[in-house]
């Protein structure tokens, strides 16, 4: 009942204003800490729609690091050449390990993840389990990137966006806590939606349309309007494998070995 009334809430932000003295709690709060020359690429997203809301209702929260803020040189140099040569410079230890060190010295908990060309995909299971982490921290490359030693040093995982290169870890950063974000209680007000989304049990969403039922004379799906649920609920089934089938045929097959 009370969780319902928080969600109204919080979908209604006008509604929540005028609730004087009415603050959210929730025990659990998922935090962020960006570490990044560059915050001002990461904090307009965070500060606009679903994710600011999600702070404003603290089921979210952010800081950065900035390990230019850790330098021990006159002018605040992060980045060298690159030992035995090389195009580029490199974000060199000295700021990171300092940053890093703080960062843990204040939480040994946090849960430190480098976001890499090179690494593993992040996918939506890694984003549905990292959504219980209570402090992750996203250290985000530059130039031609981090010194290795950093990484085995720190790493808890490491994380590839896609097989391209970016200019920086930023982008990838913000991708990854916008979708654990999604997964952390509460966040999207309709937690039912993510047990149709794409990518749960290795399938892709169904087609889905909204009003009006004609566009240009182009129609929704004639059985979607005749209000037998069950039927609609098999048929959007029947699509989404259909679909997976076309976009993801390995994702297709892989759901059949594990029924
Ligand atoms: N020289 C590196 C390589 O070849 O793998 C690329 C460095 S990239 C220009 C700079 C930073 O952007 C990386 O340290 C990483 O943080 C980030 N980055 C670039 N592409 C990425 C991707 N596809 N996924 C995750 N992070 C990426």
């Amino acid at each position: 009942m009370w969780n319902l009334y928080y969600l109204y809430l919080i979908i209604n932000k006008k509604n929540y204003d005028n609730i004087p003295n009415k603050k959210i709690e929730w025990n659990f709060i998922l935090k962020f800490t960006f570490v990044t020359l560059f915050p001002n690429l990461i904090e307009p997203y965070l500060k606009d729609s679903i994710l600011s809301r999600a702070v404003e209702s603290n089921f979210i929260s952010y800081e950065f690091y900035n390990p230019r803020d850790f330098t021990k040189n006159k002018h605040k140099k992060v980045d060298d050449s690159m030992i035995g040569g090389g195009a580029g410079m490199l974000l060199f230890c000295q700021p990171l390990f300092d940053c890093l060190d703080e960062i843990k010295r204040k939480d040994e908990d946090a849960y430190i993840i480098f976001p890499l060309a090179a690494a593993k995909p992040f996918r939506q299971n890694d984003a549905k389990r990292l959504a219980n982490k209570k402090n992750i921290v996203f250290v985000s490359g530059r130039y031609e990137g981090i010194d290795e030693r950093v990484i085995e040093k720190y790493a808890n995982e490491v994380f590839s966006i896609g097989e391209y290169v970016l200019t920086g870890g930023e982008l990838p950063s913000l991708v990854m806590a916008d979708a654990i974000s999604r997964n952390v209680q509460g966040v999207l007000g309709n937690e039912a939606s993510l047990d149709v989304e794409s990518y749960e049990n290795n399938l892709l969403e169904a087609p889905s349309f909204a009003k009006p039922e004609k566009f240009q004379n182009l129609s929704v799906i004639k059985e979607y309007l005749k209000g037998n649920h069950s039927r609609i609920c098999d048929l959007k089934f029947q699509m989404s494998i259909c679909k997976t089938k076309y976009y993801r045929p390995n994702k297709e097959k892989k759901w059949k070995t594990d029924i």
